[in-house]
């Protein structure tokens, strides 16, 4: 048993707390013991419909929409400090939920969610058009709007900043939303619903339905009275979100898997992308779709680098979430742990070398899984082609700045992608040519909402942070007016 206590969650729906209309509920499981924590209720199409319903009014009453860009702003400032206020207990929800661990939860969920809020809330008041010249008589301006109700569907690996990168710029261009957590990680997306109340968000301009995606995610997608879908998720799912939303000719952004390669150079500082590339492939236990698991090793330091992850890898400290020494937590469930053993398994059989790890630890019957290296795969492996989602990363040495750039897009995946060098020129040749949404150099997972990212390929499109998400969330309207 967990020594806190969780609320039981139900649906928020036009500002009011209520239970599946069926009386459905679902568990909720602590990764780090494999113990029920709580139960959630688990939305239907009825209850969907309801909170389609209820983000239809707050629309269409203008409640939010009808509010200055500035008010909007300063109500998701308020949203930014209550995150802060509360952090402790929200970095406790979120590690309970996910099993990260809470020290990871405080310098990474929690501040890039209140940072994403605050971002959003300055942009809110920067949505202007623009006065076009034309050779009519006439004044020709352009507006941007709000497109309506927001379908927001997030992923169970950082479930409050993957809403925040949906909610903030839905609120700030004056949309309402209806939010659809991961089936697993529901906790965050409720606490938040009493934030937006508190903060005073309108009734309905947020609304949280938990529950499974082949059905509460289904409807959502399906409703006619939703104006755009916001997806984050599996290449899989987000194939047939995006599929699903075409046939009813509603925008979408896809923000899918992701395969990153990591290019280390022979004249890298190693001692500094050692770190990078262990941060590359450990954070967040490996399920980071930004996460860095195919390592390109230059030929003259690969046995060099794989001698130091070989040491230095085993080091690292996994354990149980609450633990403040932890950097390693537990999977997010069984159904990842399983897969992770699968990948081992196949590696194994393609006669891939483990230079450590490989296997599950025993811990307070958790999901844990040592960190793992593995070297001597071929690149058609199905270990380097697809995505893992977990504590592994594969090394691959190559002989010329061509090869590497041909390994490192030779997925189906263009999320992210990392150069270590120190070689000014090579490390912007090489970003120029890496077909990914976004480049690291030498560091990984440098992230600010300011900074757009987002995939290219079965990696996904459109872009979230930055003015481009708020972009994403509003339409353009002309206004032309005869001076005849
Ligand atoms: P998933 O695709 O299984 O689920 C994502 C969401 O879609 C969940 O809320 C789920 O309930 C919902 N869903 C499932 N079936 C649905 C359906 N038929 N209709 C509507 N919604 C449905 O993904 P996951 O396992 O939760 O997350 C891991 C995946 O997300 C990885 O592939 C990872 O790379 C990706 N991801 C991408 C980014 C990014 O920014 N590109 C960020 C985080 C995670």
């Amino acid at each position: 048993m967990t020594a806190f206590e969780i609320e039981p969650g139900r649906l928020f729906v036009g500002g009011q707390w209520r239970e599946a209309a069926d009386g459905a509920r679902t568990e909720v499981v602590d990764p780090s013991r494999g113990a029920v924590v709580t139960t959630v209720a688990e939305a239907g199409a009825a209850d969907v419909d309801a909170a389609v319903g209820a983000a239809r009014e707050a629309f269409d009453a203008g409640s939010w929409s009808g509010l200055s860009g500035r008010e909007r702003g300063r109500i998701l400032h308020r949203v930014a400090e209550l995150i802060r206020e509360n952090a402790d207990e929200l970095a406790r929800l979120e590690s309970l939920d996910v099993g990260k661990p809470i020290s990871l939860c405080h310098a990474v969920d929690i501040t890039n969610a209140a940072n994403d809020y605050e971002h959003f809330a300055a942009l809110a008041h920067s949505l202007d058009g623009a006065v076009r010249d034309t050779p009519m008589n006439a004044l020709a301006y352009t507006k941007r709007e709000p497109i309506g109700v927001v379908a927001a569907i997030t992923p169970f690996n950082f479930p409050l900043i993957l809403a925040g990168s949906k909610i903030g710029p839905a609120l700030a261009a004056g949309n309402t939303v209806v939010h659809k957590p991961a089936d697993e990680t529901p906790l965050s997306a409720l606490y938040m619903a009493r934030l937006f109340q508190q903060a005073g968000v309108p009734d309905g301009v947020v609304n949280v339905v938990t529950g499974a995606g082949p059905v509460a995610g289904e409807a959502l997608l399906r409703h006619r009275g939703v104006d755009k879908v916001a997806f984050t998720g599996s290449t899989a799912v987000g194939r047939h979100v995006a599929s699903t939303a075409g046939e009813a000719l509603k925008p979408v952004t896809m923000e899918l898997g992701g395969n990153a390669a990591h290019i280390v150079f022979e004249d890298a500082d190693l001692e500094k992308a050692v770190g990078a590339i262990i941060k590359a492939f450990v954070f967040n236990t490996g399920q980071f779709c930004m996460g860095g698991p195919r390592l390109l090793v230059s030929r003259p330091v690969y046995a060099t680098v794989l001698g130091i992850l070989a040491d230095t890898v085993p080091g690292v400290p996994v354990g149980d979430p609450r633990d403040p020494e932890a950097v390693v937590g537990p999977m997010a469930g069984e159904k990842h742990l399983k897969k992770v053993e699968e990948y081992v398994d196949i590696a194994r059989k393609e006669g891939g070398r483990i230079v450590c790890g490989g296997e599950r630890l025993d811990l307070d019957g958790g999901y844990y899984y040592r960190p793992t290296v593995i070297a001597d795969l071929s690149n058609d492996s199905r270990v380097v082609q697809e995505e893992i989602f977990g504590p592994v990363l594969t090394v691959q040495p190559f002989d010329t700045e061509d090869e590497a750039v041909a390994l490192a897009n030779s997925t189906p995946y263009g999320l992210a992608s990392g150069i270590q060098t120190n070689n000014l020129a090579r490390a912007h040749r090489i970003a120029d040519r890496l077909q990914a949404g976004i480049v690291w150099i030498n560091d990984w997972a440098m992230l600010d909402p300011a900074v757009p990212f987002g995939g290219v390929k079965d990696s996904g499109f459109g872009r979230e942070y930055g003015p481009e998400a708020l972009a994403a969330y509003t339409k353009v309207k002309s206004v032309v007016v005869s001076l005849d």
